[in-house]
């Protein structure tokens, strides 16, 4: 099936994301919220990214306004019913997403694609509640979308070949790399990684080493861009916490039990750069180590 147009469920950190690669690749988007607020946010931070591609020489002014003149916004989720591929990508609670799904099945063409970009849910069970699990998939992009290159198709068990290779055009469409996962706990990226800055932060609770000497030595001992702290603090604490919870309750094996401490700095609210505080504080010039 050759997709045409993209419906973006969600306007948040990744649908705007989603909306902004769709649209620069020459997709019709409409993007939907339940938040007008949402929405309109969304529109200003697209453009102010295409504009700082504009200013990179990556893509030209016609090219952004082109892109943005094909991004629709609406409140109203039914209005991506007639898109070839919808892209689920809002709040990431089980119930939330499979309302969705529910709401959309009246409205939508019987080959449209459905697709989430959860990064923990089982893509099987949410898959089974519609009427279409063989058109249904994992389509689980990195944050910051614009900016990274991974795109996981995850497939479902009754997921269809034709629909895996739908995806995987659009992923070549949008110069994004596609890597393939099957439908386990995290799949295959925060299945590796969750486990790495769990231990980091083991590491930290044991006072093998502070939060500098953790982050510095995996930098530079590792050649990591970022250090594990530093990386879990704009990933998000919480967010860290839950996929660890995924990992440990979906593989039921102790490995994956969450560090104490980590579950003390997300019951303090510290949880990293969106809250100003985390493994450093954010509050001042420079980010200064917690710990
Ligand atoms: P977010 O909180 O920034 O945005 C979620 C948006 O969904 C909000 O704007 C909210 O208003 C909207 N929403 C909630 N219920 C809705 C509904 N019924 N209909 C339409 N919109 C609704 O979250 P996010 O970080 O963008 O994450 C979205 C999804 O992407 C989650 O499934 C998450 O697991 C996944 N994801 C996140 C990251 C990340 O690093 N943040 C990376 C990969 C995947």
């Amino acid at each position: 099936m050759d997709i045409k147009s993209i419906g973006v469920v969600g306007a948040g950190q990744m649908g705007n994301g989603i909306a902004h690669v769709c649209a620069l690749a020459g997709y019709d988007v409409v993007m939907t919220d339940i938040s007008a607020d949402a929405l309109s946010k969304a529109m200003a931070l697209i453009e102010k990214n295409m504009a700082r591609q504009v200013a990179r020489e990556k893509i030209s002014e016609t090219e952004m306004a082109e892109a943005l003149g094909r991004i629709r916004t609406t409140t109203t989720l039914t209005d991506v019913g007639p898109s070839d591929l919808i892209i689920e990508a809002a709040t990431e609670r089980e119930t939330v997403k499979q309302a969705i799904f529910e709401d959309l099945l009246p409205h939508i063409k019987p080959e449209t694609i459905l697709t989430s970009n959860t990064s923990s849910i089982s893509i099987t069970r949410l898959a089974s509640r519609t009427d279409r699990p063989e058109k249904f998939m994992g389509f689980h992009f990195m944050n910051p979308v614009p900016v990274m290159q991974l795109v996981e198709l995850i497939r479902g068990i009754a997921t269809d070949e034709e629909t895996f290779a739908a995806c995987k055009a659009v992923v070549d469409r949008l110069g994004k790399t596609a890597a393939t996962a099957e439908d386990f706990p995290a799949f295959i990226v925060n299945r590796i990684l969750m486990p790495m800055i769990n231990e980091a932060v083991y590491t930290l609770y044991e006072g093998v080493g502070n939060v500098k000497s953790i982050d510095e030595s995996m930098k530079l001992g590792a050649n990591h861009p970022m250090g594990p702290l530093e990386l879990a603090d704009f990933i998000g604490l919480d967010t860290c916490l839950a996929i660890m919870n995924v990992l440990h309750d979906g593989l039921a094996d102790t490995k994956y039990r969450p560090c104490p401490l980590l579950t003390k700095y997300v019951e303090a609210g510290w949880l990293g750069r969106k809250t100003q505080r985390g493994f450093y504080d954010y509050r001042g010039e420079m980010p200064v180590p917690t710990r």
